[in-house]
């Protein structure tokens, strides 16, 4: 790392204009965003691209999402915008909102994994838009993080990991939201959801009066199976211990069934909603926030499973939320982190 840019507590973003500097002339840019932490590249080079895949480990055919502060950015690189495409960027930018569109050729191709279509995203956090703007190009960034570990939403989480590989480091302290954008493709005209986030499928059904998700959300895919969105295809958010995603709509079930499960084991880790807390008697607990308040879980859930692998646990049991509202990105997330172990009861 070579800059550091505090501005945890100054509203003053002149200092900005470098690190849109080093973006212009090709480097990396660790920048916050109202959903994760981003690591930026320029999004028009193709080389400056490669970078975050290298830095990343991530797999070069799983396309980037291009980050824009205003509608101008978005003619230049997207074609063919529809009525409907249109409605719902103008209702959820800027915001946690992505949609995929027929990309124009100044895209590379290292963006977008070769797709003819392309992620974009205006971000309302004010750092994020103003280093875009300070760029004058797209800032193709995805979440800041090696592959595969939780996403970053703050730069203590992530620091060890990606400091040593980037330019610069903006610290605008945690993140709003803690889960990646909503991703959505319009499918013959019915957006679909391609990822759940803070935009949920009721507020997509409020604007366009229909609203799809895609089945790979919860399940698990299969050998070979096409997807609409290649980043279903990776295991992500893992802590390195075996972890059970455990649900139940009646909480003593739920209690119950931790209960009897982590006691088969020497050393289990329970991720417990703060009302449960304490029904895991002498047992280590995580407290992931009151489930009354998805956005508290929302905002911790990746520092929190950060949190796992410290403990060494033999056995990992999370207590899952009722997938509604934000719920259903919150469930998607730890889904994916328990590798599809799943118990309902
Ligand atoms: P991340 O960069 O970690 O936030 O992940 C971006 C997500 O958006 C991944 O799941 C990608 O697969 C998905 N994505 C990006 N571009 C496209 C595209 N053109 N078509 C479908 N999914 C995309
Ligand atoms: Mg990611």
């Amino acid at each position: 790392m070579k800059k550091y840019i505090d501005l945890r507590s100054i509203a003053d973003y002149s200092s900005l204009e470098e690190a849109g500097q080093i973006i212009r002339s090709g480097g990396l840019v660790l920048f916050p965003t109202e959903t994760v932490y981003g690591l930026g590249a320029n999004g028009l080079d193709e080389v400056a691209v490669k970078k975050i895949f290298k830095a990343k480990g991530r797999s070069a055919d799983n396309p980037l999402i291009l980050h824009i502060s205003d509608f101008n950015m978005l003619n230049e690189i997207a074609c063919g915008i529809t009525e409907i495409e249109h409605k719902l960027m103008n209702a959820f930018w800027p915001g946690p909102f992505t949609i995929i569109l027929n990309r124009k050729p100044i895209v590379p191709n290292a963006v977008t994994a070769s797709l003819d279509t392309v992620g974009i995203r205006m971000p309302s956090n004010e750092i994020a838009n103003k280093l875009i703007s300070y760029s004058g190009v797209p800032i193709a960034a995805p979440s800041a993080n090696i592959s595969g570990k939780p996403s970053g939403t703050n730069i203590n989480d992530i620091f060890d990991e990606l400091s040593e590989k980037v330019d610069c480091i903006i610290d605008g302290g945690p993140t709003d939201v803690g889960l990646e954008s909503t991703v959505v493709r319009v499918v013959d005209g019915i957006p679909t959801i391609l990822r759940p986030g803070k935009i949920t499928p009721e507020d997509i059904k409020d604007v366009v009066g229909k609203v799809q998700i895609d089945k790979h959300i919860f399940s698990k895919l299969e050998a070979g199976e096409k997807v609409l969105s290649p980043g279903m295809k990776y295991k992500h958010y893992a802590p390195n211990s075996k972890c059970i995603l455990v649900y139940s709509d009646n909480n003593e079930l739920l209690v119950n069934k931790i209960n009897e499960i982590s006691s088969l084991y020497k050393t289990p880790l329970i991720l417990s909603t703060s009302e449960n807390v304490q029904k895991y008697e002498g047992k280590l607990v995580i407290d992931i926030g009151s489930k009354y308040n998805l956005n508290e879980i929302a905002k911790n859930i990746f520092t929190d499973l950060r949190k796992v692998d410290k403990f060494n646990p033999d056995i990992v049991l999370v207590e899952g939320v009722k997938q509604e509202g934000l719920g259903l990105a919150i469930m998607n997330r730890l889904i994916r982190a328990c590798s599809h172990n799943y118990i309902e009861v």
